[in-house]
Order: structure tokens, then sequence, then C-alpha cells
């Protein structure tokens, strides 16, 4: 009768199962995103129908519900910026009172405890919706890294604690990290979305930042999801370009990846539960067949479980109390 494993044991009261669990949230692993927009009106909030719960938020409307999440436990924000007017060179990324910057100066003059990273990318203020400088139809790479340093550059004149590009353009780690060095920004990091995967899970997203590109698909620079050894071939690069953090997009069709990064390197590893993973789980929440915040929770411990240290997620004002 004695010869098994009974892995019960220590299951058998809360108290035990608290001591001996393995992952624990806290509020310091999370990042939530918001969606800032200009808008003649700084109250604006226009709540986005296929995620549930969020809204584009003009700078105003963004400080109160920062406000809220900070009193809460919020302790870091990621943003993306909704310009009032788009072209091809995406000149509203990086202009010294877009969007952004005003944002970042007023989050930081409010909140000084807060850390604020910016997404530094082109596709939400280029007229055709891509990640980069587009010549023939075909988005350009040497000549995207310029405007991607004139936006990171802009970001950390405002004031950004962190700076995040998403772009998946080759060498642009490295391309951003001399820039911000050259002009004396050496003490801001570098969270590259190392491993961005071209993937279905971004719909709702594209609503939320007005981004789906006009032609075409991203498939050129962000990866297949179907790769994975490649993901540590991006990883190697980013690290000897300079990056400080490594992110993996989206989050839990990637854990695999999320477990390989952080096993195989030695940098803290970030995941983005990314908009459709959200949307999924508030939708059928909405139609009662699961229980939202348990869901919310289970996912979000199984990124950190994976090996991620920093997770970006639509669910982090949400979880924050239950934390
Ligand atoms: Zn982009």
């Amino acid at each position: 009768m004695q010869d098994f494993y009974r892995g019960r044991r220590l299951r058998r009261s809360s108290t035990i199962r608290e001591m001996v669990r393995e992952t624990v949230l806290h509020p310091s692993d999370l990042i939530q995103p918001y969606f800032v927009v200009e808008h003649q009106d700084p109250e604006f909030c226009s709540p986005i129908a296929s995620m549930p719960g969020q809204s584009q938020l003009g700078i105003s409307a963004l400080i109160k519900r920062v406000g809220i999440a900070f009193r809460a436990g919020l302790r870091a924000v990621i943003l993306f910026g909704v310009p009032g007017e788009k072209d091809e060179f995406a000149t509203e990324a990086y202009k010294e009172e877009g969007i952004i910057q005003r944002a970042v100066r007023e989050l930081k003059e409010n909140f000084p405890g807060l850390t604020v990273i910016t997404d530094v990318c082109l596709c939400e203020y280029t007229s055709h919706g891509h990640c980069g400088i587009v010549q023939d139809g075909y988005v350009q790479n040497d000549p995207t890294l310029n405007y991607l340093a004139r936006i990171a550059l802009s970001h950390a004149r405002a004031g950004a604690d962190i700076i995040a590009p998403s772009d998946m353009m080759d060498g642009r780690v490295g391309w951003l990290r001399r820039s911000l060095d050259h002009e004396g920004f050496t003490d801001i990091p570098i969270m590259s979305y190392t491993v961005k995967y071209a993937s279905a899970f971004y719909g709702p997203f594209r609503e939320a930042a007005e981004s789906s590109p006009s032609f075409g698909d991203r498939k050129t620079y962000q990866m297949d999801p179907a790769n994975s050894v490649e993901a540590l071939r991006e990883a190697r690069a980013d690290i000897e370009e300079g990056a400080d953090v490594l992110m993996v997009k989206p989050a839990l069709p990637y854990l695999d990846v999320v477990h390989a990064l952080a096993g195989n390197f030695d940098l803290p590893v970030a995941a983005y539960h990314v908009s459709g993973e959200y949307s999924l789980i508030k939708a059928a929440a909405a139609q009662g067949w699961i229980d939202e915040n348990a869901a919310a929770i289970e996912a979000l411990s199984s990124i950190k479980r994976a090996g991620a240290s920093m997770i970006i997620s639509y669910f982090t004002e949400n979880v924050l109390e239950a934390l």
C-alpha cells in the first residue's frame, strides 16, 4: 500500500499548497498597455469593440485611468500612439509634441514611480500601415533604421524609462543602442521585440491602434509561427547588438519559445500576452463559459512559469487586486 508517490499529501490544505507553490505572480511582473489617441478632447475615451474593457484614450483620460491602476499597484505601462495624421514616413511618430512624447511627459510628471515603456515602430503612423519605409511595394530594412532611431530618441528625450522596438527590422537594436548612447542616453534599456511572430492573434490590436497594413502582410519581417530554432538566432543577434531584455510575442501559443530563450540566454525574458489572447478569454467569459479572472491569472502564471519575468498583458489592471 505504501509503494507509490503520494503527491496529494502536499495538496491537502491551501496553506500547504501556498508553501510549495513554485510560481507566484507579483504586480511587478506585469505591464499594462495603453492606446493614447491624438484628439482635441483630452478626456476622449473610445471603447475598443474587439477588446472589451480597453479603450483609446486622450491624454487626460489616460492620466485618470493610470492613476486608478497606479493606486491599485500598477508598476509599469507600455504606450502605443494613435496619431491625428499619418503619412508615408511616420512623421508624427518622432515629433517633440507627438502624442506619445506628450503622454510620456505627463505620466512621468504625475507618477514619478511608474515605469513608462514606449513601443517604437512606424505602423501606427504610416499611411500604408507597415512597420517600415516602403519603396517599390517592399518594406525596406536599412532606410527604416534612421526613422526608428528618431522615434526612440524623441521618446528618450520625453523621459521614457525603457525603449521597446517592435518593428522586426534587422540590425535595429544595435542601431538604436548607438543612437541612444551617442545622445547621452546610455542608461535607457532596450526591451527588444526579439521574437515577434506574424500571428493571427494580433487582430483586435489593429483595430485598437488603427494599424492594419493597407496592402500585403508582415510576413517578410515578422517570424514564421512554425519556427523556433530561428528564435535562437534572433535572440543571439539582439544580444550581440546590445539588447537588455528579450521579448516573445505572442505569449501562450509560444511558451516553448519563452522557455527556450530563458534557458539558453542570461537576459531577462519578456512575453506579450496579445490582444487576441485577451479577447478570447473575454469573449468566452461574456458567454458565461469561463471564469474570466481565474483564466487570466492561470494564463499569466503559465507565462511566468515558462520563464518570462516581465509580462505585458491587457489583464494587468484587472488582476492587480487579486494579486
Ligand atoms: Zn509595427
